[in-house]
C-alpha cells in the first residue's frame, strides 16, 4: 500500500489537542498528514498554501466544535469539488457553536456521515481506524496468482493471523482467485 496522504482541517485554536493527537494516530498508522502547523514560510499566501495541501492529499479529515473557520470552509470545498474522501467528526462536549458554523455542519450531514465524539482519545482512535476500513474496502493491492497481475483486492477484509500479523483478505475482480496480503501493524 502506497503511503496515503491525509489533509487535517479544523478550526486552529479551539481543537488543538485535538490535531495533535490525531496527527500521532495517523502517523503511527504509516500516513502522512498534511497540516498548517508544518507549513513553513512560503513566497505564496496561507491560502494558497492550504489549498494546495488538499490537493496533494487523497483524504480529508475534518474535525468541528463550535468556532466557524472560512479557511475550514475553503479547505472542504476544495476536498468536495476534487472528489477527495472526507471524514467529518463533530466534538459534542461543552458546545456553544456558532451558528455560521451549525448552518456548515448542517450541509455536511447531507452528505457525509458525520460522527461525534467526546474525547480526544475516542477521535484518535476513530479517524485511522475509519480511513484503514476505508482504505481496505476501496484499495488493496495484491498480487493475483492467477492472474500473474498486481490487482485492488474485491471485498478486502481484515483479518488477524495467528502470529497476531495483520492481513488483508479478498479476491481478484478479474479471475475471482483468493488474494492475500500483509498489512502494516497496527498500534
Ligand atoms: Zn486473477
Amino acid at each position: 500500500m502506497k503511503e496515503a496522504k491525509v489533509f487535517l482541517s479544523s478550526a486552529m485554536t479551539e481543537l488543538h489537542n485535538e490535531r495533535a493527537a490525531v496527527h500521532k494516530a495517523l502517523t503511527d498508522r504509516d500516513f502522512k498528514v498534511i497540516r498548517f502547523e508544518d507549513f513553513g514560510a512560503r513566497p505564496e499566501s496561507a491560502q494558497t498554501a492550504y489549498l494546495e495541501g488538499v490537493q496533494e492529499a487523497e483524504f480529508y479529515v475534518g474535525i468541528f466544535w463550535n468556532q466557524h473557520s472560512m479557511a475550514t470552509e475553503e479547505e472542504y470545498g476544495e476536498a468536495e469539488r476534487l472528489g477527495k474522501c472526507c471524514f467529518i467528526y463533530v466534538k459534542d462536549f461543552d458546545v456553544n457553536r456558532e451558528s455560521k458554523l451549525q448552518a456548515f455542519i448542517d450541509e455536511l450531514r447531507q452528505k457525509h456521515t458525520c460522527p461525534t465524539f467526546v474525547t480526544v482519545v475516542d477521535l484518535a482512535e476513530r479517524v485511522p481506524r475509519d480511513i484503514q476500513a476505508w482504505v481496505l474496502h476501496h484499495y488493496v493491492q495484491g498480487y493475483c496468482v492467477r492472474c500473474r497481475a498486481e490487482r485492488v483486492m474485491k471485498d478486502a477484509k481484515e483479518v488477524t493471523m495467528k502470529n497476531g500479523r495483520l492481513a488483508a483478505k479478498g479476491t481478484c475482480p478479474k479471475c475471482g482467485t483468493g488474494m492475500f496480503k500483509f498489512l502494516p501493524k497496527k498500534h
